[in-house]
């Protein structure tokens, strides 16, 4: 079936030559191009007879590849970057080589057995107990709808509200759980933070009480943020799974970017009442050093969430046999086992390696948070919590930060992107390479 030709062996020594230099003597970040120009440099790529490997490839990585923005350069702090490490990027390599189907234990048990234990590593961190498991889809987004879906299946066992069903989170929640309300057809209660920018418990039991107490509608889940995706601002978890608990509702972690820092020492005491969680999720693809993509999301009882998501089919029938199949517990069939990089790498650096790498990111951090605060142009937004550094440019307007941002990139020093907080523009550095050195926070800061 398979053909081992000189070809295929040829151009398997190329992928692999590629993969390991990309990176190599501080690369270019490289960026986009319009589709007009592209199509003017490659032309149709598809054809009747083919390009061949060798070509094909070539087109990819001298133009195609090149038109986009390196996710892991040491100086792409933009939105969420990411910072596989060489193993983890590696192994995906032999991910995409193995044919494996991660949906079920029947044809995936020893992929699936690995992937297990590494979200094993972050229940154990987050202090769930020994019942709680997982699966890994493909990001926080559908992650995030996931678990709510679950939550709302629980809240209708209970209630039937003549009103709408409703998501009680943060103004500072990220845009996926607006996404999952608007999938779920259900609403949400978007309670204010405190001057610290965290969601606080009583204010979230007060406002629940309300809602109750005037409408028909019906809180069925409370979602607390850890750390938000701007500033990295981690909400009152301990009083957020109380104000849930007391009042019998999901109490959901979304973690997509900030509870990567479990394993760090030096701010694990902020995500205390973690343990409280019903479910959970956390992106490797983010600050766990894994490759796109990757979200892990867990339930503290995943029967639950098997309830809800087993799909039921004929030809299904021969896999409800009791063993731990991923499928089962988020919206998703067929997966590719997209945890085995982040296992991998987990397996051969050891946690020692990820609590190590954590904490330098939050020290980089650190250290950029104190090079803004002396810095003659800039303010501090405020102390980072976890590795966002947010912070403005004395006299500029919009445009200004935006003309600076593009001429940035164009000058391949970095990327950061201008956001915004309460209407006004600022920059934000997310750092989570561990390859990001102060040297390269200096660099950016002197443009300013
Ligand atoms: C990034 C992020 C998400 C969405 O995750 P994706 O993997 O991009 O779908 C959800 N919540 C938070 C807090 C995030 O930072």
């Amino acid at each position: 079936m398979h053909e081992f030709t000189p070809e295929v062996e040829a151009l398997a020594a190329e992928v692999l030559k590629y993969s390991l230099e990309r990176l190599k003597d501080d690369p270019p970040l490289d960026g986009p191009r319009s589709a007009e120009d592209l199509f003017n440099e490659v032309g149709n790529t598809i054809t009747a007879k083919g390009l061949g490997g060798h070509e094909a490839l070539a087109v990819f990585t001298n133009v195609l590849a090149k038109a986009c923005i390196s996710t892991d350069h040491p100086r792409n702090l933009a939105f969420i970057p990411s910072a596989p490490s060489e193993y983890a990027n590696l192994f995906d390599l032999v991910v995409g080589a193995s044919a494996l189907y991660g949906g079920s234990w029947q044809e995936g048990a020893g992929a699936v057995f690995a992937e297990n234990q590494a979200i094993q590593w972050l229940i154990d961190l987050a202090g769930l107990p020994a019942t709680a498991g997982g699966v890994f889809v493909q990001g926080g987004t559908i992650g995030n709808l996931s678990a709510l879906v679950v939550a709302r299946a629980e809240a209708r066992k209970k209630h039937t509200p003549a009103g709408r069903w409703v998501i009680a989170c943060s103004a500072e929640a990220h845009s996926s759980i607006a996404s999952a309300a608007n999938v779920m057809d259900v609403d949400i209660l978007k309670i204010p933070v405190d001057s610290k920018g965290k969601l606080q418990g009583t204010a979230v039991a007060q406002a629940i009480d309300t809602l109750h107490s005037t409408t028909n509608n019906r809180v069925f889940a409370v979602v607390a943020t850890s750390g938000t995706t701007n500033l990295g601002i981690i909400d009152d978890l301990k009083g957020l799974g109380k104000a849930a608990h007391d009042r019998g509702v999901w109490f959901h972690v979304d973690g997509a970017y900030g509870l990567a820092a479990l394993c760090a020492p030096s701010v694990r005491a902020d995500f205390d009442g973690i343990e409280m969680a019903d479910s959970f999720i956390v992106d490797p693809h983010k600050w766990l050093f894994a490759p796109y993509d990757a979200c892990a999301l867990v339930y503290r009882n995943p029967e639950m969430a098997k309830e809800a998501h087993s799909q039921h089919a004929s030809y299904l029938d021969t896999l409800k046999d009791d063993q731990w199949s991923p499928s089962d517990y988020a919206i998703n069939l067929t997966r590719r086992t997209r945890g085995l990089p982040f296992w991998f790498s987990l397996a051969a650096h050891g946690t020692d390696a990820y609590t190590e790498a954590m904490e330098q990111t939050l020290t980089v951090a650190k250290d950029a948070a104190e090079l803004v605060r002396n810095h003659p142009n800039l303010e501090l937004l405020c102390e980072p919590e976890l590795s966002i550094v947010a912070f403005t440019r004395n006299g500029w307007a919009a445009a200004d930060y935006q003309k600076w941002s593009d001429q940035l990139l164009e000058d391949q020093v970095g990327f950061i992107p201008p956001s915004s907080h309460n209407g006004q523009p600022i920059l934000r550095f997310a750092i989570v390479n561990p390859w990001t050195k102060v040297s390269d926070i200096q660099m950016i800061l002197d443009r300013l």
